[in-house]
C-alpha cells in the first residue's frame, strides 16, 4: 500500500538524511520506524505526508506517485494520511472539540456531520467529558489524545506518528500507544517514529530500523535493539 522505492533525501545544507531506503508498508500494518535521533524518522514521515520531496527515488500510495502529483492534488493526499506532531500544535484558545472540529473546515460537512464524526472520535480516545475544556486544562497524555483525535477525526486509512510519547510519562506513553494499537485495529495502517525503547519492547510489532538514513534491520515483531 505504501512503497519507499530507492528514497534518497539530501537537503540544501547538503546533508544525506535518507540513503537508498527502500521498503513496503502494506495495508492495516502497525509500523515502528526507530533510531537514534537524527537517523532520518521524521524525514521519511514528512516524504510520506508530502511536506519534503525525495531527491531520488519514488513514494507510492496505492499505487500512486507522490513525485508526480500535482500542488493542487496534495490536500486530497492529505486527507487520506493523518499526522501525529511531536509538538502538539493546538488552538490555545479553542476548546477540545473545537480543536477536533477545526480539522474538518475544509470538507462540506454539515453541522450535524461534524458534530457527530467529532463526538465518535472523542468517544474513542476517552475524552467525552472533557470535550468542553481548553488544551492547557489537560494533561500532556489527553493533549495528546486530543492530537490523536484531531488526526482520525475522518478516518483516514493511514496514521503516521511522529514521537507520540515524546514528551510523557512511561504509564501516559503505554496508553497512547494502546489507543494507537487500537486505531491499528480499526483497519489503520499506522507508522509511529519513537526512541522509546521500553514501548517498542512490549507492544512488539514490526521494527524498521534506520541508522544515518539507512535501513539497518526490518523484523516482523521485533525488538528496539538486535
Ligand atoms: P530523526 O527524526 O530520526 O531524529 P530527522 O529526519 O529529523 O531524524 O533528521 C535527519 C537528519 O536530517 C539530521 O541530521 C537532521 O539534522 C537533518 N535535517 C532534518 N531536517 C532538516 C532540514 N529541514 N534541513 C536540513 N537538515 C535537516
Amino acid at each position: 500500500m505504501i512503497r519507499i522505492k530507492n528514497v534518497r533525501k539530501e537537503y540544501a545544507s547538503g546533508l544525506v538524511a535518507l540513503d537508498g531506503v527502500d521498503f513496503r508498508i502494506q495495508k492495516n500494518e502497525f509500523v515502528y520506524l526507530v533510531g537514534a535521533s537524527g537517523a532520518g524518522k521524521s524525514t521519511l514521515l514528512r516524504l510520506m505526508f508530502r511536506s519534503e520531496h525525495p531527491t531520488e527515488g519514488e513514494i507510492f500510495i496505492d499505487n500512486f506517485s507522490l513525485n508526480n502529483l500535482k500542488e493542487k492534488q496534495v490536500p486530497y493526499l492529505r486527507r487520506s494520511i493523518g499526522f501525529v506532531f511531536q509538538d502538539f500544535k493546538l488552538l490555545p484558545k479553542r476548546t477540545v472539540y473545537e480543536n477536533v472540529a477545526f480539522a474538518l473546515r475544509f470538507y462540506n460537512y454539515s453541522r450535524s456531520r461534524i458534530r457527530r464524526q467529532v463526538s465518535q472520535v472523542l468517544e474513542l480516545v476517552n475524552l467525552s467529558s472533557k470535550m468542553h475544556h481548553l488544551p492547557s486544562q489537560l494533561s500532556g497524555g489527553e493533549q495528546q489524545r486530543i492530537c490523536i483525535a484531531r488526526a482520525i477525526v475522518n478516518n483516514p486509512p493511514i496514521l503516521l506518528a511522529d514521537e507520540p510519547t515524546g514528551s510523557l510519562d512511561p504509564d501516559t506513553s503505554w496508553e497512547i500507544m494502546q489507543l494507537l494499537s487500537k486505531i491499528n485495529a480499526r483497519q489503520t495502517t499506522v507508522i509511529v517514529a519513537t526512541h522509546n525503547k521500553g514501548i517498542v519492547d512490549d507492544i512488539r510489532k514490526r521494527v524498521v530500523a534506520l541508522e544515518k538514513g539507512k535501513i539497518i534491520r526490518d523484523q516482523q515483531l521485533g525488538a528496539y535493539d538486535a
